[in-house]
């Protein structure tokens, strides 16, 4: 189960509710809501009674209140790291009243404020950068490579080229694997066929390419004119075969950008919008029945 939260509804305060199934077992419901189920050891009678109540009969809110799954507990506790890291001096209401187990509260008059730090974490949030191979047609982005990690985006290794981003742009390279000895050598200074942070992409054999067999493309740099031919292409997002028998008989083709290009981006809060979502949702439910979100 994963980290959800609940809101309770006002109904059986203010006399909305229908009447309750086994009035010998109200009390037992008042002091806590899952309290009758003691009272119901053995009696299948009496728990189907309760259980078609509470969740289908009691008012117009199954369960008397909203229930809400936020995400899993690795996404919860990614997003936890994600406001330490941050600092949680920024969010002391989310620090004071977001759980670490499955349980607790966050009070109504809290809420407001927890709302307006979350979207504050989106504004302020930063973890690192990467580069980004932009489609300039789409704005789709092709490629990533995480700034502080490896910039290696292909890896053709039978003929030893990789294919990397970084500050400087896209380039293309050779790691030598000398045998003028005995023994073998690596050559730690690898060379460059070509780099550009702004590029066309030119298919030779377009045929070839889409159906991902080995067709030669150039990669052309507009700004100094430096050209270079190879078979490993930039491949974008799959081509939509609407006729079936072709899509059978072609395989799944993939697009290819024709002019791309490397910008640097902030890695930001957007990877926890799941988990950024699911709380504000609660917390305006919380707010419209003027009760606390209780963690489950
Ligand atoms: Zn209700």
């Amino acid at each position: 189960m994963g980290f959800s939260a609940q809101v309770r509804c006002n109904c059986y305060r203010d006399g909305k509710t229908k009447p309750f199934p086994m009035p010998e077992l109200e009390s037992h419901f008042l002091y806590s809501p899952c309290h009758p189920y003691w009272e119901m050891i053995g009696n299948e009678v009496a728990y189907e009674l309760f259980e078609n109540w509470f969740w289908h009969e009691v008012c117009e809110h199954s369960g008397m209140g909203h229930y809400q799954e936020i995400s899993n507990w690795p996404e919860y506790r990614a997003f936890r790291q994600g406001l330490e890291t941050t600092g949680w001096q920024h969010f002391p209401m989310l620090h004071r009243y977001l759980p670490e187990t499955c349980d607790g509260s966050m009070p109504v008059d809290a809420v407001g404020k927890a709302i307006e730090e979350l979207a504050h974490f989106r504004e302020i949030a930063v973890f690192g950068t990467n580069f980004c191979l932009v489609d300039e047609e789409t704005g789709n982005v092709v490629y990533q490579s995480n700034a502080s990690q490896n910039s290696v985006i292909v890896w053709a290794s039978n003929i030893g080229i990789e294919i990397c981003l970084d500050n400087e742009g896209y380039f293309i390279i050779q790691r030598h694997v000398r045998r003028d000895s005995a023994a073998q050598q690596t050559d730690s200074s690898p060379h460059v066929f070509f780099r550009a942070k702004r590029f066309e992409q030119r298919l030779l054999q377009p045929e070839l390419t889409e159906s991902q067999l080995d067709g030669q493309v150039e990669y052309f740099n507009p700004d100094t004119e430096e050209r270079f031919r190879c078979n490993i292409p930039v491949g974008g997002s799959p081509i939509y075969q609407r006729d079936e028998m072709k899509r059978y008989q072609q395989g799944i083709r993939f697009e290819h950008p024709r002019l791309l290009h490397v910008e640097e981006r902030k890695i930001g809060a957007e990877q926890f919008n799941k988990v950024i979502q699911g709380l504000v949702a609660i917390c305006e439910i919380a707010i419209a029945f003027g009760n606390p979100v209780c963690w489950c």
